[in-house]
């Protein structure tokens, strides 16, 4: 990878692709290119717009994501955007002569009941969790058609599977977001309203593993520069949280003093999602943001950037 790479980053306005350009330019690499939604559909303007722009490498970030509420509800969409969005791109890249591209993938490919932590042989091995299964087949189709360019025509397609990502950027509204960016808000409103109680979904033993996305966006660039395979590479942190001490541990860093309660009519999703990221460890990368130093940065950035544009308080 050189300086000089023309780098075309799909998806640069959500949380993943703002943190992979951000980190990309504070490297230097100076010929990052962004499209916004309304200038280029990806899910088929694709092959037009990257035969013109010819870029060396893509990072494929444009995806629609969400938490357990908005993937329970909308699994057409998550179904239909994700795969048609990637089938595009991937082919597109493809026949333009991209040199590398990464994938960007999820957790919840896993089994529902995948061994913790969850090693990247875990794929396909057994039922999905119900509550997020449309966007894990999409996702899992895009990791499938890596590969199949990769063994049929010998591309350099990488597919990388973050775990459970968080910070700046994030998506704080109620109905779509994932429960870190949701419980900070919510702590947040609690503080100023003054509320006795806060409620968090499901019944709070679920655990997660959060890596903070500006770790993500290393983890990315560490295998654009060192990664030449078809086969799937998990990027996590090694530690995951129970949704109790998560919720614990953030209100304590918002300074909100009242209790939790616990509303069980809403999903737990699957029991737990640690990634075995003992690969890329053993490639050498390893994360460098602590759980609770990424809360607090997110916190800040919240008030600075989000707790206006979406207060009902
Ligand atoms: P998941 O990792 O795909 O299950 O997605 P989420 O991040 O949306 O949810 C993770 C866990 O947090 C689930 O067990 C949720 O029920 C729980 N959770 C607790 N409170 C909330 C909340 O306010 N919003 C969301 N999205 N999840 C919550």
């Amino acid at each position: 990878m050189k300086s000089s790479d023309k780098i075309y980053v799909a998806g640069h306005r959500g949380l993943v692709g703002r943190a992979i350009v951000r980190l990309l330019r504070a490297r230097g690499f100076n010929r990052v290119i962004t499209r916004l939604r309304s200038e280029l559909d990806l899910r088929d303007q694709s092959a037009n717009f990257l035969a013109r722009e010819k870029p060396n490498l893509v990072v494929l970030a444009a995806a629609r994501v969400g938490g357990i509420k908005a993937n329970s509800e909308a699994p057409v969409e998550f179904l239909i955007e994700n795969v048609e969005v990637q089938n595009n791109v991937i082919c597109a890249a493809y026949e333009s002569g991209v040199r590398k591209l990464i994938f960007l993938g999820s957790s919840c490919i896993y089994p529902k009941l995948a061994p913790q932590p969850i090693p990247e042989s875990a794929l396909l091995t057994g039922p999905l969790e119900p509550t997020n299964e449309a966007y894990a087949i999409a996702k899992i189709a895009g990791i499938k058609l890596c590969q199949a360019f990769a063994q049929e025509y010998g591309a350099n397609f990488v597919s990388a599977m973050p775990t459970n990502l968080y910070g700046p950027g994030d998506n704080f509204d109620l109905e779509t977001s994932h429960v870190l960016a949701a419980l900070l808000r919510k702590a947040h409103e609690a503080k100023i309203n003054r509320d006795r109680e806060l409620v968090v979904w499901g019944t709070g033993e679920p655990r997660r593993e959060f890596l903070h996305v500006d770790d993500l966006a290393s983890a990315i660039l560490f295998l654009l520069q060192n990664y030449d395979s078809p086969e799937i590479i998990n990027v996590g942190c090694g530690e995951d949280i129970s949704i109790r001490c998560l919720a614990e541990l953030i209100c304590e860093i918002v300074g909100f003093e009242g209790d939790l309660s616990w509303d069980r009519s809403k999903p737990d999703g699957t029991p737990g999602k640690l990634l075995d990221a003992s690969k890329i460890g053993k490639l050498g990368w390893k994360p460098f943001i602590p759980l609770r130093d990424g809360i607090a940065q997110t916190y800040d950035w919240f008030v600075k950037h989000g707790a206006g544009q979406f207060a009902n308080i």
